[in-house]
């Protein structure tokens, strides 16, 4: 379904976001919307619109065993995976093929195969909405979490990120701790090169998600649950195959897809609307779906998983 906004502002160049702010494009309603990956528009958008669209990759800093990038927002993250491809810079190899902007890769910390962009993160910088001041946060003041940072959180709507600098390691190193990833290799008998790697996580990806070029989908659709260790040691009682992962704080991380395939969903459709058959994770639009229809398979998941498990699944997806 197409949708309308108020206003579309394509940012060319950092300075103009000041600009903006002066003019006061922020105090009414606004979205920054980067690739538009994650984000479900239910109906037309009453307010501004404002896309960064300005790019370029500066080199800051290089060392013999480290490269340090600052990238621009509009950067598309499939170019930077390119650029570190090309010049062998280690890091970001697991999150290849994940769609969208530099610029957004931090606010929900975008993560695969046991990486997490966060890992490589130096500083994130950009403008101040409520200020009209710049801001450059180093990693740890970005706060970030399983798909979460601060830009989601206490600054939602109070920073425009206009960089990322990350740091690259250059020397070979790699993260083969997703079993899924360390299977395909073995299956190919390939030793690990960055381009190994990449290829298989590619083919990986592609045998598990939809090509987006032809079924509409947000990548997962929901994030995987944490719960408290107690709840964890009862449901593993009534559900011995529980995957889980540890997670900070004495939490437990679920495996969303698994809890969704086990309330029935995997497959299962609602209209033109429905959960991907290869990917619980992830509710496909198979052609007219319209924002209704997303929405009842987005509630009655949400719904199912609930009453089977007691655990409440959160959408990952940006909803408007
Ligand atoms: C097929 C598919 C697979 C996916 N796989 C993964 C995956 O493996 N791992 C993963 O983590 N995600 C995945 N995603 C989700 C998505 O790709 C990421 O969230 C990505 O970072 C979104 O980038 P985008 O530029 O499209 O952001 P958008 O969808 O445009 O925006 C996402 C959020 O960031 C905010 N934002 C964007 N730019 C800025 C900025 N410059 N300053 C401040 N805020 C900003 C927006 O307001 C919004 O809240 C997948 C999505 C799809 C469709």
């Amino acid at each position: 379904m197409d949708v309308l906004c108020s206003r579309f502002i394509e940012v060319e160049h950092p300075d103009e976001v000041s600009e903006l702010v002066t003019e006061g494009v922020f105090q009414s309603p606004f979205f920054i919307l980067g690739g538009g990956s994650n984000i479900l528009f239910t109906k037309d958008f009453a307010g501004v619109v404002v896309h960064p669209a300005f790019k370029g990759i500066e080199i800051l800093e290089e060392s013999q065993n480290e490269t340090v990038i600052k990238v621009a927002a509009g950067e598309e993250w499939e170019t930077l995976q390119q650029y570190c491809l090309e010049r062998q810079l280690y890091g970001l190899e697991n999150l290849i093929g994940i769609p969208g902007n530099v610029g957004s890769a931090p606010v929900q910390n975008i993560g695969a195969y046991g990486t997490e962009v966060k890992d490589c993160i130096e500083t994130v910088e950009g403008w101040r909405l409520d200020t009209n001041a710049p801001f450059r946060f180093p990693n740890a003041e970005c706060r970030f979490g399983y798909r979460d940072s601060v830009f989601k959180n206490e600054l939602k709507n109070k920073c425009l990120i206009t960089h990322v600098t990350f740091r690259l390691s250059k020397i070979e190193r790699y993260n083969l701790k997703y079993k899924a990833l360390a299977d395909e290799l073995q299956n190919r008998q390939w030793s690990p090169s960055l381009k190994n790697v990449t290829d298989c996580i590619l083919h990986v990806r592609n045998s598990k998600l939809p090509d987006i070029t032809r079924i509409g989908c947000a990548g997962s659709f929901f994030k995987n649950p944490l719960i408290p260790q107690q709840q964890y040691e009862q449901l593993k009682q009534e559900f011995p195959d529980l995957v889980s992962y540890p997670a900070p704080d004495g939490m437990v991380k679920l495996a969303a897809g698994q809890l969704i395939e086990k309330a029935g969903w995997k497959g299962r459709r609602l209209g033109d609307a429905g959960v991907y058959d290869k990917q619980a994770l992830v509710i496909v639009n198979y052609g007219g779906a319209t924002p209704e229809e997303i929405l009842s398979v987005c509630d009655a998941v949400i719904r199912d998983v609930e009453a089977m498990f007691h655990v409440h699944i959160a959408p990952e997806v940006n909803i408007l």
